[in-house]
Parts: structure tokens; C-alpha cells; sequence
């Protein structure tokens, strides 16, 4: 497998140096991030992990497949295996469609380069990121000899800049720089890096460091940056970063596109509870407290990151946001140009208001407002204004309807709006009893008229795309436990 992960460079004598990630670093080469451990028993790793260590485990995820495979596991030595494949041209538009494919194809690479690995230690490691386990409590609090191994990171201020950002957390560091092209050394070095890092530290914690630091070696824009990002930012970095001596470059890095974030966490990391955007206040209480529930898990931010690139992938420029709430998926797509019509519709006027101001529409400069509407309407009566469509999000909506009125929905939807793709999440139910205040008896939110099991959402949707010939497809959003499967279902149905 060492081969096939050499990184590709695409030209000849391309320019690089430091301060350049060159744009078209190739995606389809799988990142692999290694993890090894000698305590013993070694194989506690599978525990920790909520991964079986004699099964190969796959994984959809938003932007590709993930692999664990465990390349060793004997008393003495365990080591799992994170194989990504990202899958550009997926991400990009939908595989086959072919007007502006090549560009875009290379201009969104930077966009999802590393951070990708962070996005899936999130979702498949993601008890482990928070330091959970279910068969093996008394391990996760433990310090072991941990040793994580990247191939292959790109390190924008090569292996000094590694070496600061890593040292100081007391890990001993390891890297290996790679040719430019192997056959051709006088070309000189790339700036794609192998690194190992070691030390004894619990998991959760070597874990949370990758999770937080492999995006700031990349020069590129993040896969997902929002508000969200800030608080995942502050959340999982906490003291250790409030400490760190790079701490300014590294929050620099992580929110390079969007200074006023920038300077919003470095003010909160030096005088901690400074209230972050005056949003909070204005939302009911019942929303504040499905976010706080789900906060531990940035579980919004990986839903709207996965329902985007959905979108994006379709390759739609006309998209519908259905039950827009407050507008946080309407920003991400005014923020890209490949949306040309973005309407938000909503039942509740305050709601719709609420959204006007957090877009700051009324401010907007004209030719960005000319490509965005809301609108007021109820999802249970046919709309004419939602036809024509390229695509629909129906993001955490499904649920507040009430049950005799879905088959009204479905009919508004997919006959009558007919849009070619519609993305749709709603919770997982099973995953309930993963909250403990949750459990088996309530919903996440007191407006949920219902929640679905993985099953039942799944026979739902499927009978919608056999009735009125879509296809769908299903994806997990968050972390995926073995036995309950992650916190949100997405579907992703496209008209056939
Ligand atoms: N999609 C948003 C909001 C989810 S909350 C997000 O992910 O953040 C659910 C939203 O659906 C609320 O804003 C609510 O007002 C809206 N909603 C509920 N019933 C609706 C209906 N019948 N038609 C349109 N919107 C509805």
C-alpha cells in the first residue's frame, strides 16, 4: 500500500515553496492516518476506538469513503488504520456531468484538502474524539503510548512550523519530507509531509490535537468554515490551546478566510467567557436547547457541511432552502457562486425576519440580494413559487410536521415542485439514548412531532422515490456508533 500512497505532484517543475500549497495536490491518493499504541493489552484500542479490530469497516461520508482496517493487532502492538478516499469530482458536481467540470474540479481542491481528515475522525472516531466507551469506561481516562502516524500532510512552513505546533503539547515528532517527484530528486522537495507523532496521553486527546491541528498545516480554505467552526475551535481546544505558544498562528490559519472570527477567538481564548454573536438571546429556548445538546458533536456544523456539499455535488445553480429556520444553510450557499437563485422558505414570519437580519439582507449590495429570496409559506399546500428547481434542502424539518399532514408534504414536494435533487435529514431516534438526557422516551426538541429510526426513515423515503420516481440514497451525519448509527440521516433523492 506504501506505493500507492507516494503523493502525486502534478507538473514538472511546478513552483513550490513554503508559503504555497500548490492547488492541485491529488485528492484521489487516500490520506491515512495511523494509530498505534504498546500498552497492553494492545488490542484495548479496539475498544477505545468502537472499532472491532478483526473487521475492515467502511464508511460513507459526505465527500467520500472512509476505511478502519487494523494492520496489526497482537497483545504487544495494535495499530488501526484510517484510509480516506476523497472523492473530488463527487464533491464537486455529480460524477458524469461535464461543462466546467475540469475547473472547478481543481479550483475546489484546496477547499477540501485536509480538513477532511478532521471531518472524518469527527464522524468515525467520533465516540473516541469525545472520550466515550461503552464496553471499557476506566480506559478512556488512562494515559497510554500512543503513536499517530499521516500520510501524507501537506505542511505549509515545513518541518519547523510542524515541529512548533506539535512540541510544546510534549509529543516527539517525526518527519519525513517528500520528494517532489520521486524519479526526479533534482526537482527538490514538495511540501507534502509524513509525520509521526508520539507520546502517552489518553486518546480522546491525541485525538482532539489531530482533529484541531491537521487543518492549520494546509494552505487551503477549510472544507466548512462558519460560526460553528469558532466554537468547535474553542471547544476542543480549551487550555491547551489557550496556552500554546503558536496560538495566535494557529487560530490564524484555522480561520484564514474570515478575520472577524479570527479576532472573535483569540478574544475569547485569552478572556474565556465572553459571549460569542448576540444570536443566542434571540433564539426560543426549546432551539437553545437541541444546540447545547448537540454541541458536544458540532453535529450542525457537520450536517450543513454535508447537506452543501450534496447540493454542490448535483451540480444545481437554482435551490430551494424549505423550513429555513434562521438561515445558517442560506449563508453557506450565498457565500458560493455556484447558486445563481436561492430562495428560503418558512412558515414563521419571525423566524423569516430573524433570518432577514442575521443575512443582513437589507444591507447586502444588490447584485448579491438579486440572487436570494424569502419567502412565507407552508410546505403542506402546493406552491407554485417552489417550482422549477434544481435542487431542495429540507434540513431537520420533516419532523415538526405533523404526522397526517406528510403525505400532503410529499406530494407538494416531489410532484408538484419536483426539483431534481432533494437533500433531506431528519434525526436518527436510535441514536437517542447516546444523549442521557435524552433517552428512549423523548424527542431532541419538544416541536418534534416524531422521530424516525434508521428503518423507518429509510422505507419512508424509498417508498417516496418508488411513488414518484426518484432514486435515494442514505448517508450518516455525525459520529456512526456501531449499534445505533449516527445522530442525523440525510437522504438524497434525485428525480430518475
Ligand atoms: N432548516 C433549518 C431550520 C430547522 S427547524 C435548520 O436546519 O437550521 C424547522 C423549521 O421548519 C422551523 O424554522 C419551522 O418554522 C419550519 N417549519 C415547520 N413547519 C413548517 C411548514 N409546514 N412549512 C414550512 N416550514 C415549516
Amino acid at each position: 500500500m506504501e506505493g500507492k500512497l507516494r503523493p502525486g505532484i502534478p507538473f514538472p517543475g511546478f513552483p513550490v515553496d513554503d508559503g504555497e500549497i500548490p492547488a492541485h495536490r491529488p485528492l484521489d491518493d487516500p490520506m491515512l492516518l495511523t494509530i498505534t499504541t504498546t500498552h497492553r493489552p494492545a488490542t484495548d484500542l479496539g475498544y477505545l476506538l468502537h472499532k472491532h479490530p478483526g473487521r475492515v469497516q467502511g464508511y460513507d461520508l459526505s465527500f467520500g469513503k472512509a476505511h478502519v482496517f487494523y494492520p496489526e493487532a497482537s497483545e504487544g502492538r495494535c495499530t488501526a488504520c484510517l484510509l480516506l478516499d476523497v472523492d473530488p469530482v463527487g464533491i464537486v458536481r455529480g460524477k458524469g456531468s461535464e461543462e466546467g467540470l475540469l475547473d472547478q474540479y481543481v479550483n475546489d481542491r484546496p477547499y477540501v484538502a485536509s480538513s477532511f481528515l478532521s471531518v472524518a475522525i469527527a464522524q468515525v472516531y467520533g465516540s473516541a474524539l469525545q472520550g466515550r466507551c461503552k464496553d471499557r469506561s476506566e480506559l478512556t481516562a488512562v494515559p497510554i503510548p500512543l503513536e499517530a502516524r499521516i500520510d501524507v500532510l501537506p505542511v505549509r512552513g515545513g518541518e519547523r512550523f510542524l515541529r512548533s505546533v506539535f512540541e510544546p503539547l510534549g509529543y516527539t515528532v517525526e518527519a519525513r519530507r517528500h520528494p517532489l517527484d520521486e524519479r526526479f530528486p533534482e526537482w527538490g522537495e514538495s511540501p507534502y509531509f509524513s509525520v509521526t507523532i508520539a507520546r502517552e496521553t489518553t486518546l480522546a486527546e491525541l485525538l482532539t490535537h489531530l482533529y484541531v491541528l491537521v487543518p492549520v498545516f494546509d494552505n487551503a480554505k477549510h472544507y466548512f468554515v462558519g460560526d460553528d467552526e469558532l466554537e468547535k475551535l474553542l471547544a476542543k481546544g480549551g487550555g491547551w490551546l489557550a496556552n500554546h505558544p503558536e496560538k495566535d498562528e494557529i487560530t490564524r490559519r484555522y480561520l484564514k478566510f474570515r478575520p472577524g472570527l479570527y479576532r472573535q477567538a483569540l478574544a475569547r481564548l485569552v478572556q474565556e467567557e465572553q459571549p460569542s454573536e448576540a444570536s443566542a438571546e434571540d433564539q426560543r429556548p426549546a432551539d437553545r436547547a437541541e444546540e447545547v445538546l448537540e454541541r458536544p458533536l458540532s453535529l450542525n456544523e457537520q450536517r450543513l457541511g454535508a447537506v452543501l456539499s450534496a447540493i454542490r455535488s448535483s451540480g444545481a445553480r437554482r435551490v430551494l432552502d424549505l423550513g429555513c429556520g434562521e438561515g445558517r444553510l442560506l449563508r453557506e450557499l450565498l457565500n458560493d457562486r455556484q447558486f445563481d437563485e436561492i430562495v428560503g422558505l418558512d412558515v414563521s414570519i419571525r423566524t423569516l425576519e430573524s433570518a432577514r437580519d442575521r443575512l443582513k439582507l437589507d444591507r447586502m449590495p444588490e447584485k448579491q440580494a438579486a440572487r436570494i429570496k424569502l419567502i412565507h409559506g407552508s410546505l403542506i399546500y402546493r406552491d407554485r413559487r417552489l417550482e422549477g428547481f434544481d435542487a431542495a434542502a429540507v434540513v431537520e424539518v420533516v419532523e415538526h410536521l405533523d404526522l397526517p399532514r406528510l403525505t400532503a408534504f410529499e406530494r407538494v414536494l416531489f410532484e408538484f415542485a419536483r426539483p431534481g435533487t432533494v437533500v433531506l435529514t431528519t434525526p436518527n431516534r436510535e441514536y437517542n439514548v447516546m444523549w442521557e438526557n435524552v433517552g428512549t422516551e423523548r424527542f431532541r426538541h419538544p416541536d418534534h412531532r416524531f422521530e424516525w429510526t434508521r428503518a423507518e426513515f429509510q422505507s419512508w423515503a424509498e417508498g417516496i422515490a418508488g411513488r414518484f420516481g426518484y432514486a435515494v440514497r442514505f448517508q450518516p451525519i455525525g459520529p456512526v456508533d456501531e449499534a445505533v448509527g449516527a445522530p442525523t440521516q440525510m437522504g438524497v433523492f434525485e428525480s430518475v
